[in-house]
């Protein structure tokens, strides 16, 4: 492999922009495709009149060295501060947030991303994945995206929560993501790619999360430091963005846990929205609610993470990456996605 090589990665969140763009440093020729209209996945920030909520992922820890050096490289740059160092007791342990919102980190990937030479498409689907057509292609695939043309590419890195992935290898249409994982989705992918695909992995399930964002009048009920974990029998998670640092103005976001989420998922919009307001009510004190708006995560986090950081084909040439793999978070997203980089680097 080396200089010449084509990588697709299917997905812009952190694995997928970890994996490009220590790619193209290495000098191979990357093409990043996201369904969404700018990059980042779980890494989301939004803004909500002149508030700025994050609305995925909230802060992270770091464990590993190889996250450590990201991590070090983002606080130098002023990106990342420490939150602090533990909701309910200090424990030591820094709680980072980017400082202008979990999203910034995303973009500051991309940039370098590009800077090296790599090509980001968002607001492009990718439909499938299928072998090259004819006896000796130049490349092994073809990434077929949803204007109908295809990406030929010696190898490709996918990146999305694991049951859109599976949906990309079956054949285009036959299986989706919201389907069912049973023996036949699984059989039929394994015949038609000729991959070893295991049931435990295509079996992966994700909890959902339902999430408020609302700007509010005042100050709120939320002690210090301004973030609260499972906090009550609705919420795994209130986040003060003022008290965090990105907000100029106060605004909470509340984080419906996975039980309340699953249940309530089918409910429509206003009346899971006026059940989250109830719930968030003893959390805002005598501030009141100025806007508000609903999230929902259907591929929030996945209930368990594979023992290795990434999962190739035999020949090396289809990568399966994201926070399935080295761990249901911010680092294991990012570590996930520099062992998929390495797969095809080594
Ligand atoms: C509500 C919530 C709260 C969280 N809180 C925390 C936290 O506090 N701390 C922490 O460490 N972690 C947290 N996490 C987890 C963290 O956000 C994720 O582990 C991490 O961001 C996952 O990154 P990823 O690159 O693996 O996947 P993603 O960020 O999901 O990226 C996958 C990308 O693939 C794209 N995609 C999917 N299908 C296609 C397709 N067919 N074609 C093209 N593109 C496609 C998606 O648009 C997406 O951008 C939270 C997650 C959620 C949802």
């Amino acid at each position: 492999m080396g200089a010449q090589l084509k990588v697709v990665v299917v997905g812009a969140g952190l694995s997928g922009l970890v994996a490009a763009t220590e790619l193209a440093d290495a000098g191979v020729d990357v093409t990043v495709l996201d369904k969404g209209r700018s990059v980042g996945g779980r890494l989301a920030t939004r803004r909500l009149a002149d508030a700025r909520l994050d609305h995925g992922a909230q802060f992270f820890t770091v464990r590993s060295p190889a996250f450590r050096r990201r991590v070090d490289d983002w606080v130098d740059r002023g990106l990342v501060a420490v939150w602090n160092h533990g909701f309910d007791a200090d424990d030591g342990h820094p709680r980072y947030v980017g400082t202008a919102g979990m999203n910034s980190l995303a973009k500051d990937l991309a940039a370098s991303a590009e800077r090296a030479g790599a090509t980001i498409m968002t607001s492009t689907l990718a439909f499938g994945l299928r072998p090259s057509p004819g006896d000796s292609p130049q490349h092994r695939w073809e990434v077929v995206i949803d204007d109908g043309s295809t990406l030929p590419t010696d190898a490709v890195i996918f990146t999305c929560p694991l049951a859109q992935t599976f949906a990309l290898l079956a054949d285009v249409g036959v299986w989706k993501s919201g389907d069912e994982a049973t023996d036949a989705a699984h059989d039929a992918i394994v015949a038609r790619l000729g991959i070893d695909l295991d049931q435990t992995l295509f079996r992966t399930q994700y909890d959902r999360t339902i999430a408020l964002l609302a700007t509010v009048d005042g100050p709120t009920a939320i002690p210090e430091p301004g973030g609260v974990q499972d906090g009550d029998d609705v919420f795994s998670f209130i986040g003060d963005n003022q008290a965090k640092g990105i907000s100029s103005s106060p605004a909470v976001t509340f984080h419906a846990n996975a039980e309340w989420s699953e249940a309530h998922w089918d409910d429509d919009a206003d009346t899971t929205l006026a059940a989250l307001e109830a719930a968030a009510r003893p959390w805002l004190g005598d501030a009141q609610i100025i806007e508000r708006q609903l999230k929902t995560w259907r591929f929030a986090t996945p209930r368990t993470v594979w023992p290795d950081p990434c999962w190739t084909t035999a020949d090396g040439t289809v990568v399966v990456a994201g926070d399935a793999f080295a761990g249901p978070r911010v680092e294991g997203a990012h570590n996930s996605g520099l062992a998929a980089a390495h797969s095809l680097l080594a």
